[in-house]
């Protein structure tokens, strides 16, 4: 049985993570589930708050406190509250899958050098769906290349505080990497006023915030004549959390080092 904790419990995926890990009880059960220190769901039981039933398991304030066993924690919260989890399984030997998104290039490279010691997922985007349509960009970016015009237009709920989103800038990158670009110096972030004709060379982002839109990604490439669209659309946060139990099975098994869901999903 693979203990989980999951942090940022009473969040919006720090639920769905709790009902997901439900769901595969006969694999694996939430051990230890954190909120912050000032949030009303401190020191209730987790389950009653995520699938409506106590599962034995108390929100606690920090990790270390109460119950505190565990294999694999799970991790979607903030680029901040993450690097702390981070110092903590690095300390304590315990593998993490991380999903927060808007981690800084140090926050990244601080990862990269803690998978050293344990076994880290990071992923953008832990659906099935948006890391088969990585591979599908990278296709059809061998396929188009320099002869197209490239857009990347992604829409989230109004609540999400990142801009744009950590798969859009995943699949730039894929794009970028695929066509000897570098993503830092060919993106363009939002267009406004008077300009020269496009420079087909860059990669465009256009970010859209409304209502509860739960992940909407679009990749365009738009040649003279015709268009291909790739285009993801997510309806329910669920498709993430399955995404993550997935990865917290895989890597339960696996040494340290940093992995990706290209890795669980052997594409
Ligand atoms: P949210 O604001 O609903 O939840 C985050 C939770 O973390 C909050 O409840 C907050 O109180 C809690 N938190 C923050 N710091 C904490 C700490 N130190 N200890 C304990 N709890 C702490 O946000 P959300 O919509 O659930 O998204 C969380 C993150 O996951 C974002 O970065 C988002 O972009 C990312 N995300 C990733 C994927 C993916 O597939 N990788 C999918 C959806 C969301």
């Amino acid at each position: 049985m693979i203990k989980v904790a999951i942090v940022g419990a009473a969040g919006r995926m720090g639920q769905t993570l709790v009902e997901a890990v439900s769901q595969n009880s006969n694999a694996m059960c939430v051990s230890v589930a954190t909120v912050l220190a000032d949030d009303p769901a401190l020191g209730v039981d987790i389950g009653l708050l995520a699938v409506g039933a106590a599962i034995g398991v108390e929100t606690v304030a920090e990790l270390g406190a109460g119950q505190s066993d565990f294999d694999v924690l799970i991790d979607f919260t903030s680029p901040e509250a993450t690097m702390s989890h981070l110092a903590y399984c690095q300390a304590n030997n315990k593998a993490m899958v991380i999903g927060t998104t808007g981690l800084s290039g140090e926050q990244q490279q601080a990862i990269e050098t803690a998978a050293e010691n344990i076994p880290i997922l990071v992923a953008p985007n832990m659906s099935v769906g948006v890391n088969l349509c990585l591979k599908l960009l990278e296709q059809a970016a061998r396929v188009l290349g320099d002869e197209v015009d490239i857009e990347i237009t992604e829409a989230h709920h109004r609540y999400k505080k990142d801009a744009p989103s950590g798969t859009a800038l995943k699949m730039g990158a894929v794009i970028a990497d695929t066509l000897d670009r570098d993503l830092e110096e060919c993106a363009v972030y939002g267009r406004e006023g008077i300009s020269e004709e496009r420079d087909r060379s860059t990669i465009g982002f256009t970010t859209i915030r409304a209502g509860d839109i739960v992940g909407d990604h679009t990749v365009t490439f738009a040649g003279l004549g015709e268009r291909v669209e790739i285009t993801h659309k997510a309806s329910s946060r669920m498709t993430f959390a399955s995404g993550a139990v997935r990865a917290a099975k895989w890597i339960a098994e696996k040494e340290s080092g940093l992995y990706s869901m290209q890795d669980v999903l052997e594409l």
